[in-house]
């Protein structure tokens, strides 16, 4: 399995926003979500960790469409029938 990183991916969302669409207006990005990130802490400071610091979400988070400013969770933007391809 690669998991190469392709900044000119010529098809959206087959990253970290793979399914996701909003419900309302069906854009596939970009989405304001709340994530969970982990930092490695000391007592007098904070770095990111060694692995370069995941910014994770789930089901239950908190999304937002830019777009049309309806806001819900990341499960309601999981869209499996919404395989839209934006250019
Ligand atoms: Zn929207």
């Amino acid at each position: 399995m690669k998991d190469t990183e392709d900044e000119e991916k010529p098809e959206p969302n087959t990253n970290c926003l793979a399914g996701m669409a909003c419900p309302k207006c069906k854009v596939t990005e970009p989405f304001n979500i709340v994530v969970t990130t982990m930092v490695t802490a000391w007592d007098d400071r904070t770095e990111p960790p060694g692995h370069g610091g995941d910014q994770k979400w789930m089901d239950e988070s908190y999304c937002e469409c830019l777009e049309c400013g309806v806001g819900a969770t990341v499960a309601d933007f999981y869209t499996k029938n919404q395989t839209k391809k934006a250019k």
